[in-house]
């Protein structure tokens, strides 16, 4: 099949019909109270589709549903090997719609369509595979407890989970959240952002095709104040798993302590620096990985290198190859094939971000790229790659995310002076050092306060690998099989032999 073309995708967009209701037990329903909100592109501001905006009356609905669910045993009680079927038929069904699925997500916040299929969909169908294939290989523990008895340790999935997750990566959060908490045996109440619901409405359809039965997967379309907060703030799901600001994560920890205790696991923003040595085995690699990891997703990315710290004596010429980077991934349309970089999320995004634009000039930063919304014209939320030199650690655009395409470059002198400046922060999600010295290498990782290292490379080592933060970045880890601890009670089961 010939790879599609920007008129291919248009047209495919032209006779998309677009899954606006909530998924409630199995079923596509209105909201409760029949409201609905608009879901706009921010590709050229249309409005794509009136979606049903859940509220409280929603959420016990789904929450009553997957109760029902897990206690009927139908997928809670069901055998590793089953849901390991469901699963990779889940998967298969995720490859097999993944052009769709992609187009709806550039549609709805604006990421390029070939980014979307081959780095989001493919992660998604990866990660419903992941776990799927990892659940029938697990086996509990027998505690040495002598021969007067016989001590089980057996893990029990926790029962109704909430997963609130964010529009940057819509489906792919979700996929994070739902592959562990599904397989192991769990059943969910998905909340997607205002800004993206499209992806995760329609997966739910899929969910039901591959065989999730009736109330073990519900999707909630609607606000975060409302939806978001009756989730958190409901007394009969047993645990939050989100990803969002670090704000809203803290609004969730007194939601547990204000409702029944449960447990919230919280993947927050990231403020994460990239260190490049003067000893960086390759600085034009160094110099294309720093160019993607700020500029990749329009910056929307929470673990985005947005803090470059350079030694000293190499900052100018690093600068320069950082700066081709920035200027090869103009924006452009999120479904021409070549768009290398898409649009904000949306209008509120573009303020935010050319808000800090405005700040770092104002606090002395010097702007040496970029800086400007652009395609205007299209009614869309474009921003040039922007980077910005001469930037101090105690600046508010070295300190606080931004969630956009905007780099701060700051120097050092020593190994002693990076790692006070990378520690210097709120957050600790992520870091990258880039340095031909094993030793050092080994001695600053252990130094940098972040949930993840990377030596010599910026991007993590995928689903294989925990992530997630230290700090205000959050509790707890996604990805390897450390995600499956959060979604499963230890269960002790003491028998007396003697
Ligand atoms: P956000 O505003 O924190 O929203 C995340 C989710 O929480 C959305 O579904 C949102 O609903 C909901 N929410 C908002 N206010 C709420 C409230 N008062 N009570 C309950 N739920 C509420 O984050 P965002 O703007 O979507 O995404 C950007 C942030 O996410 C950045 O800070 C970024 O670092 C972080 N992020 C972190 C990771 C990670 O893995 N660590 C990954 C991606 C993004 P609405 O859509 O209605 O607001
Ligand atoms: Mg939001």
């Amino acid at each position: 099949m010939a790879a599609k073309t920007l008129e291919d995708w248009q047209k495919m967009r032209d006779g998309l019909s677009y899954r606006n209701q909530a998924f409630i037990d199995g079923k596509y329903v209105d909201a409760v109270s029949g409201k609905t909100f608009e879901n706009v592109s921010p590709i050229d501001g249309r409005v794509l589709a009136k979606v049903a905006e859940c509220d409280k009356e929603d959420v016990d609905l789904a929450v009553k549903a997957a109760r029902r669910a897990f206690e009927a045993g139908t997928w809670s009680e069901a055998a590793p090997a089953h849901r390991k079927a469901v699963l990779l038929k889940l998967a298969r069904l995720v490859q097999e719609n993944s052009e769709e699925l992609a187009l709806l997500e550039a549609l709805d916040m604006g990421k390029p369509v070939m980014m979307a299929k081959n780095v989001d969909m493919a992660g998604v169908a990866n990660n419903f595979q992941w776990y799927g294939e990892a659940i029938d290989k697990i086996y509990d523990e027998i505690a040495p407890t002598g021969p007067a008895g016989l001590g089980l340790i057996t893990r029990e999935p926790l029962g109704v989970i909430g997963a609130v997750v964010p529009w940057n990566f819509p489906l792919m959060m979700s996929a994070w959240k739902l592959a562990p908490m599904l397989a192991t045996g769990n059943s969910v109440v998905l909340k997607p952002a205002e800004q993206s619901p499209l992806t995760g409405i329609r997966l739910a359809e899929l969910a039901m095709e591959a065989g999730i039965p009736e109330g073990v997967l519900n999707v909630l379309p609607g606000f975060g104040e409302t939806a978001g907060q009756a989730l958190g703030m409901h007394m009969d799901v047993d645990a939050i798993s989100f990803t969002g600001s670090t704000e809203v994560g803290k609004y969730f920890l007194q939601y547990s302590g204000k409702s029944n205790m449960k447990a919230i696991w919280l993947e927050c923003g990231g403020k994460s620096p990239n260190i490049i040595m003067k000893d960086a085995p390759n600085l034009d690699a160094a110099a294309q990985a720093a160019g993607m990891a700020i500029f990749f997703n329009s910056g929307q990315v929470c673990l985005a290198s947005s803090r470059l710290l350079v030694e000293e004596g190499i900052k100018d010429e690093f600068l320069e190859k950082v700066k081709a980077v920035g200027k090869f991934m103009q924006p452009g349309d999120p479904l021409d094939p070549k768009t290398m970089m898409g649009t904000m999320v949306d209008k509120s995004q573009t303020k935010r971000v050319m808000g800090y634009i405005e700040a770092g000039q104002k606090e002395g930063a010097k702007l040496v790229l970029g800086g400007k919304q652009v395609r205007q014209n299209t009614g869309g939320e474009y921003i040039e790659p922007t980077i910005f030199d001469n930037v101090k650690n105690d600046m508010k655009i070295a300190q606080e995310e931004i969630f956009g395409p905007v780099l701060s470059t700051l120097t050092f002198k020593d190994t002693e002076e990076a790692l006070k400046i990378a520690n210097d922060s709120i957050y600790g999600l992520y870091a990258n050092l880039w340095t031909n010295d094993l030793t050092k290498a080994h001695k600053m990782a252990r130094k940098i306060r972040a949930g993840s290292v990377n030596i010599n490379n910026t991007n993590g080592g995928g689903l294989v690998m925990p992530f997630g933060g230290y700090k205000q970045s959050g509790i707890g880890r996604d990805g390897s099989l450390h995600a499956l601890d959060k979604f499963t009670q230890m269960k002790a089961t003491y028998i007396a032999l003697g």
